[in-house]
């Protein structure tokens, strides 16, 4: 397990051509994790969850739902603390304990009997990193598209930033979690028709190194 764990292959598009935008929701499983899951069921959209540990022991019954949903759940730490300086055994206990209590919530409804992914907070990492978190398995995600709606910019600003920035293949940010989400699951109800209009598909992101 010490080799690097390539980020599994993404594809543009789908067999028959359509693009595909890839949602990832962090921070939860919160309040407004349900509201985001219904947005997504609504328009037939799948997406990833990248879970805090500490959520999960909280509210397990919407991780166990989000993933009867068939979305796909990565590792986002246990306590949301940024890596970038963090020694090896500190990040690993916040990786290790976000898969036990992951485990614990759900090991009977994740796809291979464990996450694959892992999204550092805030995207805060050192030249150390990605190595430690390929050591315990994951391929480490960042994003494409930021809209920032962890800062409540509004739903409308959310809405404009992904469709402006919408491209196959894209990663796109959201937040379920860590604070009031109401505009992000209302973002969702405008950009996901729109962007079906457009031809999109929504995946979640593949897990495994066979894509
Ligand atoms: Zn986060």
């Amino acid at each position: 397990m010490s080799a690097l764990v390539p980020v599994p292959a993404r594809p543009t598009h789908t067999a028959s051509g359509q693009p595909i935008l890839y949602f990832t929701f962090d921070d939860g499983p919160a309040a407004d994790t349900p509201s985001v899951l219904a947005a997504l069921a609504e328009h037939g959209a799948q997406a990833t969850f990248f879970v805090v540990g500490g959520r999960v022991q909280l509210l397990p019954e919407t991780l166990r739902a989000t993933l009867q949903a068939g979305h796909a759940v990565g590792n986002h730490s246990f306590t949301h603390p940024r890596f970038e300086g963090m020694p090896q055994v500190q990040l690993l206990k916040e990786i290790d304990e976000t898969a036990k209590a992951v485990y614990e919530a759900a090991a009977d409804l994740l796809p291979g009997g464990r996450m694959q992914l892992m999204r550092p907070p805030y995207g805060s990492t050192d030249a150390n990193t990605e190595p430690w978190v390929n050591a315990r398995g994951y391929a480490m995600v960042l994003w494409d598209i930021d809209p920032q709606d962890w800062s409540q910019p509004g739903t409308p600003a959310i809405v404009a930033q992904v469709l402006a920035e919408a491209a196959p293949g894209a990663i796109v940010l959201l937040h379920d979690g860590g604070g009031d989400r109401s505009q992000t699951a209302a973002a969702l109800h405008t950009l996901l028709p729109q962007l079906a209009a457009a031809g999109y598909a929504f995946h979640a992101l593949p897990a495994g190194q066979d894509g």
